[in-house]
């Protein structure tokens, strides 16, 4: 059989007086009308309540929560792996086409009739705006579900090339043998269903732990996957704290695979327990992750200055910079710095509305809680205090939510902390070079920062193109020509980077399926 034809979720335009705008509007309504929710954990499709609680805050008001949940205690977590062992044979054995279908049937769950509803709960929970919301929770979560399922239709037909005369070749992509630890985030309610999504769909099970700060909106992903015929086990849902939950996973000798999306420090820090645990499993693991970034816009002398402008403007402060590929380092040509750029660059940014979501006018909506606001306030103020000049934003407040100007600093000096650090906020930091030292900025861009996840090229001269592409071979695993950082599309740009990056497994591809199976060949003569 063929799965059917698929394509990219088209986007919705929630302009006033759509019918979108109206059935989001509803869904939010309801919704904060309803809340809090309660959230258990799910193990073997059963609720858990384990009376261990925890908030999940709503970023943009801190007079309500969103959601009380339960956290995993050690007997859940360790019941949730029992018994996701021992779905794992059913779970296996079911017919491609099951498998393929009840993904397929969840996207559509997805895209329709719970699309406002994960948009609101991202919007309250996360503190995305309506748009970032529709590219996150209804776009990009179909398509990762709809893709994944072509992507594993086109590996599973991938087949020897050659049989000698007489034998037949074969070779089965089977699923792990153990159970795979999906890590997720809190930036995208796609990545959430993605990272236990994706290795499910080879015939994994999976522990699920989502981030705190997103699990409300994770927890309705779970509960569309269960309607759409999830059979009980095959992913356990396990919110809690993450030492715990993590730790706990990755002692168990059935540890086949983490598969995360997080900060480099937490990535390094699981990387080095789980080797130090190496001998309890009966497998090497599969160790996918997708880390920090430190993305860059080069502007090249040539480059059309009001799209660079307009595209740096919605890298780096769409979802407020939360994102791991938003732009944070902007390299310009003095010649265009000087010819209208610094002006564009800084009436558009003034026109950026800071507030919460629920107002479809704000641009920019709340960071997404305490730690992360104090930590993106710090490196403004370390910003200043190392000579950075703030050239525009650099303001906070945190009275009533968590909310950070869009902020541009302009530094001399291209090696300073907001160069070279991951923010992951609202902070834009500018550094003018001279147009003759050109090569040498190609050379800052490559060596300054460890990591190496998006970048992109402005420049009108294709050959300047080219030769950036080729001197920053290894300085993103993901390239845009006069184009944002941001927003790669499943099935269109294969999404990760190296360094400290992460494992650069791409995300939204065939290559990443790979990881989560475990080949036989198999020969048999006539
Ligand atoms: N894939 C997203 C993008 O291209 C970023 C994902 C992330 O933040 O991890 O913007």
């Amino acid at each position: 059989f063929k799965v059917p034809a698929i394509d990219n979720e088209p986007m919705r335009s929630y302009a006033p007086g759509s019918s979108e705008r109206k059935g989001l509007v509803e869904a939010l309504a309801q919704m904060e009308k309803e809340l809090p929710f309660e959230v258990p954990c799910i193990v073997n499709g059963k609720e858990v309540k384990t009376g261990k609680l925890a908030k999940q805050p709503m970023p943009a008001t801190h007079a309500k929560h969103l959601c009380t949940y339960h956290e995993a205690d050690q007997a859940t977590v360790a019941s949730a792996i029992e018994g996701a062992l021992a779905a794992k044979a059913e779970w296996e054995a079911m017919p491609w086409n099951d498998r393929a279908a009840i993904f397929l049937k969840a996207a559509d769950l997805v895209s329709g009739k719970y699309r406002y509803k994960l948009m609101a709960a991202t919007m309250l929970g996360q503190g995305k705006n309506a748009w970032q919301a529709e590219i996150d929770a209804a776009a990009e979560l179909s398509d990762f579900f709809r893709f994944g399922v072509k992507y594993v239709e086109e590996l599973y037909s991938q087949q020897p090339i050659k049989n000698a005369p007489g034998s037949w070749n074969r070779v089965e992509y089977r699923p792990l043998e153990g159970f795979v630890l999906a890590v997720s985030p809190f930036n995208f309610t796609a990545i959430g269903g993605n990272l236990p999504g994706t290795p499910a769909l080879v015939g994994n099970v999976v522990l699920w732990k989502p981030s705190p700060a997103a699990t409300y909106s994770n927890y309705l992903v779970y509960k569309i996957l269960e309607e759409a015929g999830l059979p009980a086990g095959v992913i356990q849902f396990v919110p809690g704290p993450p030492e715990d939950v993590v730790g706990q996973a990755i002692s168990h000798p059935e540890f086949a695979s983490l598969h995360f999306t997080g900060s480099t420090f937490v990535f390094k820090k699981l990387w080095k327990d789980i080797a130090a645990n190496l001998d309890k499993y009966r497998s090497y693991p599969r160790i996918v992750g997708e880390t920090g970034g430190k993305n860059f816009h080069l502007v090249h002398p040539s480059a059309e200055i009001k799209n660079a402008v307009n595209q740096s403007v919605r890298g780096a402060f769409e979802y407020q910079g939360q994102k791991c590929s938003a732009l944070s380092r902007l390299y310009v040509a003095s010649s265009v710095w000087n010819n209208g750029f610094k002006e564009q660059l800084l009436a558009e940014v003034a026109k950026l509305k800071v507030g919460p979501p629920t107002d479809f006018t704000n641009f920019v909506g709340p960071v997404i809680g305490r730690p992360a606001f104090d930590k993106i306030t710090g490196y403004i103020k370390k910003a200043k205090d190392a000579g950075g000049e703030i050239l525009i934003g650099g303001g906070a407040d945190d009275s009533v939510g968590y909310f950070v100007q869009p902020t541009v600093i302009l530094t001399q000096d291209p090696k300073s902390v907001t160069m070279v650090e991951e923010i992951f906020g609202p902070v834009l930091t500018v550094y003018v070079y001279e147009d003759a030292d050109y090569e040498k900025v190609l050379d800052l861009i490559d060596t300054s920062t460890s990591y190496a996840l998006t970048g992109s090229i402005f420049a009108s001269d294709r050959k300047a193109l080219v030769h950036a592409t080729n001197r920053l071979r290894n300085a993103a695993g993901n390239v845009y020509y006069n184009e944002k950082c941001t927003g790669a599309v499943v099935g269109q740009q294969p999404f990760g980077g190296a360094r400290a990056s992460g494992t650069n497994d791409k995300a939204g591809s065939i290559s990443i399926f790979y990881r989560f199976v475990s080949a036989r060949s198999i020969k048999e003569n006539f």
